[in-house]
């Protein structure tokens, strides 16, 4: 089979099995953000090589050896992808680091958690039940389930490969085809993984790669008549324009669209664990994390001291090369988005105090690479309280008591998570089930097994990922009435 076009540095996409050049022959850059230097270029898809894929995915679904195979063929395919994944974590690892820029040990941890994501749904695949429905005696009535057909992912650029994974995964399982639209920063990790697809058993037309940007690639495969159903991952902004599209041809949807999540601390949690619990929370993966703690509530009484200690501990945090096994903060993933989050810096300084950061990091000159910021006396009307950053910077807000924790935590458009910080477990049980976000850690934040659902309340979207959940999204439920009665009906 082909792989990766000559040389290192030029991607293509990958349709019905082989790697193409993009219809119009056009390319473009993708950068390392750690350098600022072009990375490789990549096949610039637009609708014709949409049409292409989904063309692949549509005959690959209606005729073919995928859906029609058994589960525990499909399930074998998944556990050999798992395999492959492991068995190339270096170079993967490395691959995503330099496009993303993440830190290589953070990337190893993504795939590691790739490769568990296709073994859970591998064994998976043999477990989807129907059902026998409790009618009368005169008919025998089924549910079944079958794969929903063909589905479009579109992921974003923070986690490349884990989220394709996340979404690759379960419709494999399922039975159902895919066309896969990596987030245009971050592509190349998606293609490499392709390559591999063939030795793993997934016929052609199964999975389907297409590079390209949001307007020019992604909104055609959402507003494409033989795509069945849309997975995003992204922005609230783009989320919304979505489900308009979406519309048209009444796709199933879900949508995955990052929040602004509290962190709450009560002033009896374990102070330590809970000022690591704080920064980790909103720093880690540079900030860029769709569930980063970026509120950080703080009752009154240890206010002070939970601000300076943040700071005190912010000051050891490596920001390097992303490469180095000891960098803990890598650049943010472009241009664009470190031009957003130094915007969000200088509104945060007219809104409320800077206690640590609040500019670019030099690290010699070169790269994308801000500092890790913390602002405190923030109001919870303040935009960057309001608004996902997606980058390190905390906004650190005080309350009076539990009641005033609650109202200021759920008043936010968003509620994909929140996390709660106490010995008291009544207290933290209150909350558990007072907060208003798909996602609660006590004690913790962040940590998520492949095994539990992960989704949004609110404009966090909708649908589930992961667990069993995850592969509910792409089936769909067939009702069967099978008539016992030999008798005509009789009603005429
Ligand atoms: P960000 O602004 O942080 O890059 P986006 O929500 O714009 O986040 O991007 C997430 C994914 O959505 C990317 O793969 C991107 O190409 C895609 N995307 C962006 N705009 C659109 C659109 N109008 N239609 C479909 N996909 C889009
Ligand atoms: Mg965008």
């Amino acid at each position: 089979m082909s792989s990766v076009k000559a040389g290192v540095d030029t991607y293509q996409m990958y349709i019905n099995g082989k790697f193409v050049d993009s219809l119009s022959g056009k390319t473009f850059p993708v950068y390392d953000p750690s350098t600022e230097e072009v990375l490789a270029h990549v096949a610039d898809g637009n609708r014709q090589d949409v049409d292409a894929a989904v063309d692949a995915a549509r005959t690959a679904f209606d005729s073919g050896p995928w859906s029609q195979s058994t589960p525990q063929a499909r399930g074998q395919v998944l556990f050999r992808i798992a395999d492959i994944i492991r068995k190339h974590t270096p170079e993967l690892a490395e691959l995503e680091t330099r496009n993303c820029g993440k830190p290589i040990v953070e990337s190893e941890y993504d795939m590691a958690d790739a490769a568990t994501c296709f073994e859970y749904y591998g064994g998976m695949a043999t477990k989807v039940l129907g059902h026998v429905n409790p009618v009368p005696a005169n008919a025998l009535s089924l549910s079944m389930r079958e794969p929903i057909g063909v589905a479009a992912q579109i992921v974003p650029w923070n986690f490349p490969l884990l989220m394709a994974a996340w979404k690759l995964a379960p419709a494999l399982a399922a039975g159902c085809t895919c066309v896969l639209k990596p987030a245009e920063q971050t592509p190349l990790t998606a293609l490499r993984f392709a390559a591999w697809l063939e030795e793993a058993g997934v016929p052609p037309g199964v999975v389907n790669v297409v590079t390209g940007f949001g307007e020019s690639a992604g909104a055609p495969l959402v507003c494409h008549p033989q795509v069945n159903k849309v997975a995003f991952t992204g922005s609230l902004e783009v989320g919304k324009k979505i489900v308009k599209m979406a519309a048209d041809t009444v796709k199933r949807v879900t949508l995955e669209l990052g929040g602004k999540s509290p962190n709450i601390f009560f002033a009896d949690a374990d102070f330590e664990a809970a000022i690591d619990g704080a920064l980790f929370g909103v720093f880690i993966n540079q900030g860029e994390v769709c569930s980063a703690g970026s509120r950080i509530l703080v009752e009154k009484p240890i206010y002070k001291k939970f601000v300076d200690a943040m700071v005190e501990k912010t000051k050891r945090i490596k920001l390097g090369p992303p490469m180095e096994r000891d960098t803990k903060m890598g650049p943010l993933v472009s241009k664009e988005q470190f031009d957003r989050v130094l915007n969000y810096m200088e509104v945060g300084k007219g809104e409320a105090k800077l206690a640590a950061g609040g500019g670019r990091a030099m690290n010699g000159g070169k790269g994308y690479f801000v500092q890790p910021t913390i602002f405190y006396d923030v109001a919870n009307s303040a935009r960057i309280a309001r608004e996902e950053i997606f980058g390190p910077v905390a906004a650190v807000i005080p309350f009076e008591n539990e009641a005033e924790a609650i109202r200021v935590a759920n008043d936010t458009p968003y509620g994909l998570a929140a996390a709660v910080w106490s010995r008291d477990i009544f207290k933290a049980f209150r909350l558990v089930k007072a907060l208003k976000a798909g996602i609660i850690w006590v004690n913790h934040m962040q940590p998520t097994y492949v095994e539990a659902p992960w989704g949004g309340y609110k404009q966090s979207g909708f649908g589930r990922e992961l667990g069993p959940w995850g592969i509910e999204e792409y089936l769909e439920t067939k009702q069967v009435y099978i008539n016992l009665d030999e008798q005509p009906i009789g009603w005429y």
